[in-house]
């Protein structure tokens, strides 16, 4: 009894004492859109105690001793952003980049994955789905940011995408016979069921979260067509069986309407670009709680691209041309149809760290700028089923605050200067 007393008493006590003596950080925020509500609140103060939001005040809140403060009182703070689609290890520039499959090592790759993963974070962007690498060098990134010793956001990679022969995301695309390398599940390559979990295993062995497959063309692949459907529906409900299995959403490249339709049925999660997105098959990813990435900035760029000889090669340039300048009405239709949204640009084919130029792009298509903003927070955490952590600034979740100076609901382009990133509590950026 004694006994228990005294060990309640010091237990007491040592509450007592951490609570009057722990410092937090206080952020003075002038405005905050916390992504709970639609509207932007004034004067209110983020605890952050660790790496988590602590509580939220109304009001600047006075510092105890010890206590630190960040003055934002001229700035907006909002949740960080999350981009659902990025390739960190590359970025378009120009012809010369189909060479550098030849010419690049692994370390290059991560090397630059690495340096693009701070450029992303210095934008504002907290966290990011990175959907598809060369030699699973994201992998290593993610770990590497999670453990302090690479700066960069937290990262959600499907390392290698899965293809089929000749489609979108095979590595060997356009290479001379002498040089063609083999190919097979391990490299993201597979025809047929078998293949299809084999390679899904694979990725889970090579410690991927989530699962990329190309089921249509794509534009930039030295390959003819950009839309053809390129897997057989029992491969798509093969690997998405499969990646339930192993805890794993299936992340699925899609611009063409038939390979797009049989990948929605087969139960993926999100479906990237979706340029040729019908209504009816709007009405099909509502029903099956398909999310959709626009990555409407991909289409802009190499539409943009396609407008200059030898930019691309001969079979990309028709396929970027007619392609790219559909995926922002694609978009606006989709969000007037109400399918669920997700925020995505595709960086690697544009510049990294120019994320936020999407938010513009997709308010010019018809969303209001909140809407534009929760799809790279709420709607993004909902997509990574990670609510829980991350997506609002409220109490409980980590610490992952970002600021922009100026009202982002009047004028939506101030996202693209962020002013101040903070990332697990950790400041990145002041
Ligand atoms: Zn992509």
């Amino acid at each position: 009894m004694r006994t228990t007393l005294t060990a309640l008493l010091l237990s007491t006590s040592l509450i007592l004492f951490s609570t009057a003596t722990l410092a937090v950080t206080l952020i003075h925020a002038g405005q905050a859109f916390t992504g709970a509500s639609e509207t932007l609140q004034d004067e209110i103060t983020i605890v952050v105690d660790g790496n988590r939001i602590g509580r939220i005040e109304s009001g600047f809140v006075k510092p105890q001793k010890g206590d630190s403060v960040i003055d934002l009182k001229d700035a907006t703070v909002l949740p960080g952003l999350m981009d659902m689609h990025v390739h960190l290890s590359s970025q378009n520039g120009g012809p010369q980049t189909y060479l550098e499959r030849f010419t690049l090592n692994e370390a290059d790759y991560a090397l630059n994955a690495a340096y693009y993963a701070k450029k992303t974070l210095m934008a504002g962007f907290t966290t990011v789905r990175n959907l598809g690498d060369s030699y699973n060098e994201t992998v290593a990134l993610r770990n590497a940011i999670s453990r302090g010793t690479a700066i960069g956001p937290r990262i959600y990679t499907a390392a290698k995408s899965i293809a089929t022969t000749g489609g979108h995301a095979d590595p060997s695309n356009g290479m001379a016979m002498n040089i063609r390398p083999d190919v097979g599940p391990e490299q993201g390559v597979i025809n047929g069921v078998a293949q299809a979990r084999e390679a899904v295993r694979q990725r889970y062995k090579d410690g991927a979260d989530v699962i990329k497959v190309t089921a249509t063309g794509g534009v930039l692949s030295v390959a003819k067509s950009g839309q053809n459907p390129q897997f057989m529906d029992d491969e798509l409900k093969a690997i998405v069986d499969t990646a339930n299995d192993y805890g794993m959403t299936v992340a699925v490249h899609a611009h063409g309407e038939e390979g797009m339709k049989r990948a929605i049925i087969a139960g993926v999660t999100s479906v990237e670009h979706g340029t040729y997105m019908t209504d009816e098959l709007m009405e099909v990813m509502k029903e099956h709680g398909t999310f959709y990435i626009p990555t409407i900035m991909a289409g802009e760029f190499v539409a943009e691209k396609a407008k200059i000889d030898g930019y691309f090669p001969d079979l990309v340039r028709p396929k970027a041309a007619a392609i790219g300048p559909l995926i922002q009405s694609t978009f606006g239709k989709a969000y007037k149809a109400g399918v669920k949204i997700a925020f995505g640009t595709d960086s690697g084919v544009s510049a990294h760290g120019d994320n936020a130029q999407e938010f513009g792009l997709m308010v010019e298509a018809g969303m209001p700028p909140a809407e534009a903003i929760k799809s790279a927070t709420v709607t993004s955490a909902k997509l990574l089923n990670i609510s829980a952590d991350i997506g609002t600034l409220e109490t409980g979740k980590l610490a992952d605050v970002i600021a922009v100076k100026g009202n982002p609901l009047q004028d939506i382009h101030v996202m693209e200067n962020v002013v101040f990133v903070m990332k697990d509590g950790i400041v990145f950026k002041q």
